[in-house]
Formats: structure tokens, sequence, C-alpha cells
């Protein structure tokens, strides 16, 4: 089984985001919410020094994605990396394409001088604790802590019962309308409605016009 192994682009927004369903319906942790997925896939595409994503495609399909996320240990005095996101789609699986991800993305870190890769597991997920350690990884000591600083009914809220205020999708090229952001290139300010932009704009990406964009539910 050869995948092609590539860094994701503004169009792999949507089917990343589809992909990521898959996983926070099985990790007990996460519910899925595909305008926030895709908000998040976005802020990872458009700003390389924050990440990169890796996608695995196979037969003109996404067959799966890892990513990998760049923040500084002072105890090594390197850039170290999150390992997030790990998704092999369910019928693509036992194929070794999660291997050839993870494998990518640990050369990508090791030859751009990254110092450590560190990643979460669930803890009754032995079939993931057992193919990371596979590669390599070690199960740390330490115990992870989280502290969320706005509820996830709160961030419901926010959008419930107001559709105007959802963010739009533009088909083309995966380019995310956020209302709460707007548009500063093209002068829209932030907290407009996808509905109360002209007809004269166009997406910022790929000039396409609005009826090239798509709600996201
Ligand atoms: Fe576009």
């Amino acid at each position: 089984m050869q995948s092609l192994i590539r860094t994701a682009q503004s169009r792999d927004i949507a089917p990343c985001a589809a992909l990521l369903e898959v996983l926070f319906s099985q990790e007990k942790e996460f519910t899925p919410d595909r305008a926030a997925q895709s908000r998040g896939l976005g802020m990872i595409i458009n700003n390389p020094q924050i990440g990169r994503i890796f996608i695995a495609e196979g037969e003109g399909t996404l067959q799966g994605m890892v990513m990998l996320l760049f923040t500084v240990s002072t105890f090594l005095g390197k850039k170290v990396a999150l390992l997030e996101d790990m998704v092999v789609d369910p019928r693509w699986r036992h194929q070794g394409i999660g291997s050839e991800l993870i494998h990518h993305a640990m050369e990508f870190a090791r030859s751009a001088g990254f110092g450590r890769i560190t990643l979460l597991t669930d803890q009754d997920n032995e079939a993931a604790q057992r193919f990371y350690r596979s590669k390599g990884f070690e199960q740390s000591g330490m115990v992870v802590f989280r502290k969320q600083l706005e509820a996830f009914e709160a961030l419901e809220e926010s959008t419930a019962g107001k559709p105007s205020m959802q963010a739009w999708m533009c088909r083309e090229c995966g380019y995310l309308y956020d209302p709460a952001e707007g548009d500063a290139d093209s002068g829209i300010k932030p907290a407009t409605p996808f509905d109360e932009l002209s007809g004269e704009w166009r997406c910022p990406v790929c000039h396409a016009e609005k009826r090239e964009f798509n709600i996201l539910l």
C-alpha cells in the first residue's frame, strides 16, 4: 500500500475536518464540531510557523492525517513539537498508512532540528499506545492537567440560534469566512455576518464569488 504523504493546503481543510469527526467521535473527551475543526485547521495551514499538517492520499482520496504543532523546550533549548490529530479513515486502516504518516512527521521534525515530539492518547486505547511504542515513543510519568477557559456550552451558545454568525467555507479553496473576524484585507469589519457581505465581495484566497460558499453547520 503506497500512499502519497504531503503537507496539507487550504483546499484540504474540508476533507480534514470530516476526518477529524471520526477521531473526535472515538475519543472520550471530545465531540466533533465541523466549524471549530475547520477554523483550527485553517489557523495551522495558513500559519506555517504554528505547525504542519501532513496528509496521506491514495486513489484520489484523503486516507489519513497527522499534525505537528511547534513550541519550545527551555530544558532542551530547542524547538519541540506536539503530535496531534493522528487519524486514518476507517476504510484505510491496517495498511500501514498510520506508520507512513508518523514516519513522515518524525523525519520532518528531525530534519528541521526539533528535539522532541510529545503526544497524548486515551488511557484505555491500548492499540494506540502499542502503535506509538512501536515507533519509539515512551510513556511519560507526567500527568496531564487542563483548564478550560471557555466552556463548550458557552461556545455552542454563542452561535446557536444565530445562523448569521456562523462560518462559511469556500468550496473552491477551503477558506473559512468567520463573521467574528471579518475580512480585514477586503475592509470587512469583525462581527459582519456573511449575509451582509456585498455581492461584490470575493474569497480573499481564490476570488470565488459568494455563491461558491457553503454554511458550516
Ligand atoms: Fe476560495
